[in-house]
């Protein structure tokens, strides 16, 4: 072991490479743990925070952070396996998405989940059919809206425009109709969602306001009970130089404030905050081996063993300058950097680059480097079968021992799937040869 390199809750990192092997991505659980713990301690208790399995759908994450307290926001029947599997209670559960199937409804409903967010009506009509044929009496459901208020500082906005998520507020202000026609569909609140990596708190703050401006509102209007609503998320963590990581402190009291007045005229509505990449971001860093350092024109490069195959979150943002997530040499962990190194990936296309012109240290061939901040939308949003390098190993590093929680993927499982066509013998001359004349 290196003297100066990074450990995980004392164990040093080079220990976890040759244990589990490279690429791969170590979560802290001491860091979900304070993430977690300091959002639902500072939020007003009428607020719950579920995870967005979306940002990190493994079970251990899902499991740990279930067994803090957090519920789940899932999109699809794995998801929906995985927080059964991670003990997460079914009245912790709500399940999201513009395009679930009827396989989909009907788990839903023999699961009984906290709600099904209906994302249009069209839904409402199908979920009311499978309710019938299912013989159950009350199937809650919550209405996500596509708000028709303005919002600011998303780096992804999810509202106010023709959107495939949700319904149209003005369309649900002329929907009571459709709603007073259901009649075993229980409509208990709202959802709306307004967009991902907000870094700013009053962003977040004048969303919330909004949101719960709009479900008393509808609940007028549509004539339906405010048990719930979930108020979305979209908290963000800072990743490139030019941003700030949220104010949580700020966010959390103007939150609060907001909501304070919203549970006094509502006692007992149970409010939402659904959060991915909170969660689980700062906890994760995806950890590489350097395989060889190279020069090109002047520019020094490292060439990893992983790279956007794994995190194509990584590859950054913007479209004259990209901008780096934080890169540090595990090995060298703590040192002045001495230069700068583009880090690639192995795979065989000049996108596959996770760092341009990173600062680092001295980086030699068997160098250990991480990619910080990466506990969110990792995997999961990579095309983890190009160049068929499959999907790496995840450890969750847990009260001072390192679990595998996922298996990296192995050569014979990759192409197991795959079927080879008996095409006969070989073509004789451009002819087809005899098998085929038969
Ligand atoms: C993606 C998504 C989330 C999670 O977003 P984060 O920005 O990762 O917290 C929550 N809710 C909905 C509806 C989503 O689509």
């Amino acid at each position: 072991m290196n003297a100066g390199e990074l450990r995980v809750q004392g164990i040093p990192v080079s220990h976890i490479a040759e244990e589990f092997g490279t690429p791969l991505f170590v979560y802290d659980a001491d860091v979900l743990h304070e993430v977690y713990r300091t959002l639902r301690d500072g939020l007003h208790p009428a607020v719950d925070v579920f995870l967005s399995l979306k940002a990190n759908p493994n079970v251990a994450i899902a499991g740990y952070l279930g067994s803090l307290g957090a519920g789940a926001e899932i999109s699809s029947l794995v998801e929906l396996m995985t927080v059964r599997r991670a003990g997460i209670a079914p009245e912790n559960v709500i399940f999201l998405g513009p395009g679930k199937t009827r396989a989909e409804l009907e788990a839903c409903v023999a699961a009984g989940l906290h709600a099904v967010v209906c994302e249009s009506l069209d839904e409402l009509r199908a979920l009311e059919e499978i309710a019938a044929e299912a013989g159950r009496e009350e199937v809650p459901v919550l209405l996500r809206v596509n708000p028709d208020f303005h919002t600011k500082g998303s780096g992804l906005a999810m509202s106010g425009k023709p959107r495939q998520f949700g319904i149209d507020a003005e369309l649900l202000r002329r929907s009571r109709p459709v709603i007073d026609g259901l009649r075993r569909v229980k409509v208990r609140g709202f959802h709306a969602y307004m967009g991902t990596r907000f870094l700013n708190a009053e962003d977040l703050v004048h969303n919330t306001r909004q949101i719960l401006a709009l479900a008393e509102e509808l609940s007028q209007t549509l004539g339906v009970p405010l048990e719930t609503v979930d108020f979305g998320g979209g908290f963000g963590v800072a990743y490139f130089d030019n941003e700030k990581d949220l104010d949580l402190a700020a966010t959390v009291a103007g939150i609060n404030e907001v909501v304070e007045p919203f549970v006094r005229a509502h006692p007992g509505c149970r409010l939402i905050n659904e959060l991915g990449r909170y969660l689980t971001a700062l906890a994760g860093t995806y950890v590489v081996r350097a395989l060889y350092v190279k020069e090109s024109l002047g520019e020094r490069f490292v060439v990893a063993d992983g790279g956007t195959n794994h995190h194509m979150a990584a590859v950054g943002v913007g479209s004259f300058v990209k901008r780096n997530f934080p890169i540090r040499s595990l090995t060298r962990h703590g040192q002045e950097p001495e230069g700068v190194y583009t880090v690639t990936g192995p795979l065989c296309t000049p996108n596959d680059v996770i760092g341009r012109k990173v600062p680092l240290p001295p980086v030699a061939a068997g160098d250990l480097l991480g990619v910080e901040r990466s506990g969110a939308y990792g995997p999961t949003a990579s095309p983890g079968l190009f160049l068929s390098h499959g999907f790496p190993a995840e450890v969750l590093v847990h009260r001072g021992t390192a679990h595998l929680v996922r298996e990296r993927d192995h050569q014979e499982e990759l192409l197991a799937k795959q079927r080879l066509v008996d095409f006969g013998p070989p073509a004789v001359n451009g002819l087809p040869g005899p098998a085929a004349e038969e």
